[in-house]
């Protein structure tokens, strides 16, 4: 059995079938921009690895980062014990992250740092002796995580998740941001979600959103005064504000956090992904002050949460690399750059008779088909020009690494024409 075939027959892959497998490429090698296949084929990465490899593949300042943790201690358990790289990684979150974040949880991946977002926010109001604000409420469209309790506030019809629908806590949901980025802000907008809450706050512990970019709910891009209005309704409604910007930190928009397009400070914020520049799982949940205080307030007086891999020395050494590399760099000027070269090369498509829109944010280009995309024969045409990029549902989405150079990324939005034409053609 090759490899190929004992991977269709043995292992699970993200949202494949064990019946029906999506054809799966073996990789050999990655480095800057450059996926090489064991076939020989040498692809540009279009996909950051989902957001992740801000810096691209192999790149020696976070390989370095990597060794020299590796010669000293790669994990240590972070129950009673502390050490450099996450205290260093700490400072710099604090830093950088919209400021009044001042106490860091660090996570595994993800979902597990919503996990906690949700846990702290529940925790908060219990320990507060409010135990009747223990509900959610998020807009719809939304994407949060394969856990529990971040499935319960992903979109709860169209979402990934409607299958475990009887099996997840029941929160509020408001109508999805309608105004698009870019587009005239329209206060209406947030106004059914405002009904929700003057009806329902007192049992909504939090708002939890994913900041301008709905991500796996739709790569919609919308206004970032829904998130401004949000944080004043939170305020005035006494519940706290939790952003999700796992997929949009460190730049991916245009600015290093989405929230900093109209300056909002959450009470909580998740970070992930591009964290370690994709090369670890490690991800991390910021609270202010007056949430770390009123969480451990009261019994039990410690927040419930400790996973074994908290706090990975080696991801956090890696982190450090990571952020030192992108503020060492004009990393605005690249963002903005790839911005500008995929709105105007995706911007024909919008003629094509398939195409239903077309948006493009920071380095992240999306390609809105009117019926959805047969992967596994427009993922072929991709690969035989030369790139990789992987979609999902009507959706055809680049978000390439920061360092993809102009070549990279004609090489992606040619890829993406060419694999519309072969697919979507009438015959
Ligand atoms: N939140 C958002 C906005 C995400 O995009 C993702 C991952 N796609 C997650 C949470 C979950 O992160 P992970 O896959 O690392 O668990």
């Amino acid at each position: 059995m090759n490899n190929i075939e004992f991977d269709k027959r043995h292992i699970w892959h993200p949202y494949t079938s064990s019946i029906n497998p999506l054809p799966c490429y073996e990789v050999v090698h990655a480095e800057g921009t450059k996926i090489t296949l064991a076939d020989g084929s040498v692809v540009v990465d279009g996909m950051s690895s989902w957001w992740a490899a801000i810096h691209g593949y192999n790149h020696p300042k976070l390989n370095e980062a990597a060794k020299a943790q590796l010669d000293n201690f790669s994990h240590i358990m972070f129950g009673g014990l502390t050490h450099e790289p996450a205290i260093v990684l700490c400072k710099k979150l604090i830093a950088l992250t919209p400021s009044g974040l001042n106490r860091v949880f660090l996570a595994d991946s993800g979902s597990v740092a919503v996990e906690v977002a949700i846990k702290m926010a529940l925790q908060y109001w219990a320990c507060q002796g409010r135990t009747e604000k223990n509900r959610l409420l998020a807009p719809r469209n939304g994407y949060h995580g394969d856990t529990f309790a971040a499935m319960s506030v992903c979109d709860p019809i169209n979402g990934m998740h409607s299958l475990f629908k009887n099996s997840l806590i029941e929160h509020f949901f408001a109508p999805a941001p309608q105004t698009r980025y870019g587009q005239k802000w329209n206060p209406d907008d947030v106004a059914p979600l405002q009904e929700l809450l003057e009806a329902n706050h007192h049992s909504i512990a939090a708002l939890i959103l994913e900041p301008v970019v709905q991500g796996a709910g739709g790569m919609r891009l919308y206004h970032p005064e829904y998130v401004k209005t949000c944080r004043q309704l939170c305020d005035q409604y006494d519940v706290l504000l939790i952003c999700d910007e796992i997929a949009t930190g460190f730049g991916r928009t245009g600015k290093l956090f989405a929230c900093d397009h109209v300056q909002v400070s959450p009470d909580i914020m998740c970070l992930g992904k591009a964290i370690t520049g994709g090369y670890m799982s490690l991800a991390a949940t910021l609270c202010s002050d007056t949430v770390a205080q009123g969480v451990c307030e009261g019994s039990p007086g410690v927040f419930m949460h400790g996973p074994t891999f908290m706090g990975n020395p080696l991801a956090c050494a890696v982190a450090n690399a990571s952020i030192d590399l992108l503020l060492s760099r004009n990393w605005q000027q690249e963002v903005n750059d790839i911005y500008q070269q995929l709105t105007q090369e995706l911007a024909s498509l919008q003629k094509h008779p398939a195409v239903a829109d077309i948006r493009t944010l920071g380095a992240i280009g999306v390609v809105e088909m009117k019926q959805a995309v047969d992967v596994a024969k427009i993922q072929r045409v991709f690969i035989e020009n030369g790139a990789w990029i992987r979609p999902f549902g009507k959706l055809i989405y680049v978000m390439p690494p920061f360092t993809a150079s102009k070549q990279d990324i004609t090489v992606l939005t040619q890829a993406i024409k060419a694999g519309i034409e072969a697919t979507f053609s009438p015959s």
